[in-house]
């Protein structure tokens, strides 16, 4: 419509220019050397608009004529680029379907046809890969760390490599580097924790529990565990050193992300009964055994009562049990208390319970020292040693990535290397016969508390008392029920 408006206002005012030259005619003449042009004023400027619109059509005739090698050669550019383009869509292609000679000649000719060599170079670098050139792969990424923009790309490359090839020293440089570029990447701060918990920097890799934590990479409850593993594994580097103010602080640490950690817990109470606070490693097993029972809490609570007779520590183990009575665990306890102060009755009533309530091994060969020790009876304890050999297997460390079991708890798994991946559980019915290594540690851990000096355990089984070693005090143990 205004286009339109505007065609007729042109239009009008032609007209009106047209009808006022023909209404003033008038003529021009002109003198130039010898030459006489005489003409109507409208004439001669019809003639300049001419020579005008001639004027126009020749400078851009000539601007073209001009600029046609330039967009010649842009055009030639721009299809060369966009060749480029393709051909390395086809080299990243190949790479991903696995090709390396057909990605190694693509990558070639990507890099004749575009100038970018960031993006030739990862491709160059991964169909390096590809062929298992790990020499040119490493050149190319290793270039790649001069150009900002290729830094981060060319660090993840060598860095793969490293991990590859087991270089952890190296693989930690470089994932620090990366880690500067962009501090709040997943896989960085994943890749930084791994090697930082591999190597041992348990310090390190609290810091990073911290990032991951704050990056919600991992959940608090996580984090508050692998922190309560670290320090742990720092409590008993301190311990190594001989620092144990430093070892204590550590493992008090440790407790505070997780108050029920047992490793934790185990750390602690053994240092604060060889720094003589007795009563407080008592109330440290007994808040732990009442959500978590362990069986390496028992020989730790029976050096908190130095001094006490055996029927003593039974009673404090009685008190132990009655904070988590449910127990299997505490059953057993009260048993191996009550099998040392000679109240067998007692000992066989708790194990009665345990094994009803499902008991390991344990608890078996636990009946067979109580059964060899009233009675001396080789037949029915050789009965009992029997059975604990068909008992459901004695829990241990065992190892939630791998499976595999461990006598003692480490934050990293020695088999498989995975981090805080061992929890205190029954290993599967398939892995039960691994009874000796089971009873092995049994019997260290025996030993543990012989080494103590404050139990006066009966030998363990299989060795056999005869009738006249029988203790006196077996006439003041309630008969048996049966
Ligand atoms: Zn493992």
């Amino acid at each position: 419509m205004i286009r339109a408006i505007l065609f007729f206002v042109k239009l009008a005012l032609l007209v009106a220019v047209a009808v006022w030259l023909v209404e003033h005619p008038g003529m021009v003449r002109v003198d130039w050397q010898g030459y006489r042009l005489e003409t109507s004023f409208g004439i001669l400027v019809l003639m300049l608009l001419a020579l005008a619109v001639l004027l126009y059509v020749l400078v851009r005739f000539y601007g073209s004529i001009l600029k046609a090698p330039f967009a010649f050669l842009n055009a030639r550019q721009e299809r060369k680029r966009r060749q480029g383009y393709l051909v390395l869509t086809q080299g990243m292609v190949a790479v991903a379907a696995g090709d390396p000679d057909e990605a190694k000649r693509l990558a070639r000719k990507a890099d004749s046809l575009l100038d970018d060599p960031p993006l030739t170079m990862l491709l160059s670098a991964q169909a390096a890969q590809l062929n298992g050139d790990e020499a040119a792969a490493e050149r190319y990424f290793t270039a790649m760390l001069k150009r900002p923009e290729t830094e981060f790309l060319g660090l993840r490359g060598l860095l793969t490599a490293a991990v590859r090839k087991q270089d952890s020293a190296k693989a930690l440089t470089l994932v620090k580097r990366a880690h500067e570029i962009k501090p709040q990447t997943d896989w960085v701060l994943r890749t930084l924790f791994d090697l930082q918990v591999k190597e041992a920097r348990w310090n390190e890799a609290l810091a990073t529990v911290q990032e991951m934590a704050q990056t919600k990479l991992l959940s608090a409850e996580t984090a508050n565990r692998h922190r309560a593993a670290l320090q742990t594994e720092r409590t008993r580097e301190e311990v190594a050193k001989g620092d144990t103010g430093e070892a204590l602080d550590r493992a008090k640490r440790a407790l505070g992300h997780k108050a029920d950690f047992v490793p934790a817990a185990l750390e602690k109470a053994r240092l604060l009964i060889e720094a003589g606070k007795h009563k407080r490693a008592a109330k440290l097993i007994e808040s732990v055994w009442a959500v978590r029972p362990h069986p390496d809490l028992v020989p730790l609570y029976e050096r908190c009562w130095p001094g006490e007779s055996a029927l003593q520590r039974m009673r404090r183990f009685q008190h132990l049990a009655s904070l988590n009575p449910d127990a299997v665990d505490s059953r057993i306890a009260v048993a191996g208390a009550a099998l040392e102060a000679q109240l067998w009755g007692e000992a066989r009533g708790h194990l009665d319970k345990a094994m009803a309530a499902g008991a390991s091994a344990r608890a078996y060969r636990l009946m067979a020292s109580v059964v060899e020790s009233e009675y001396g009876d080789a037949v029915k304890t050789r009965d009992w040693l029997t059975k604990a050999a068909a008992a459901p297997a004695d829990p241990a460390w065992i190892c939630g990535n791998c499976g595999a079991q461990a006598e003692r708890w480490h934050a990293v798994c020695g088999n498989c290397g995975a981090f805080d991946s061992q929890d205190w559980r029954t290993p599967p019915r398939a892995e039960t016969d691994a009874v000796p290594a089971l009873d092995a540690r049994a019997d260290a851990r025996a030993d543990a508390r012989a080494g103590t000096g404050q139990t006066q355990r009966p030998p363990q089984p299989p060795v056999i008392l005869p009738p006249a070693a029988q203790p006196a005090v077996a006439e003041a143990t309630p008969p048996r029920p049966d």
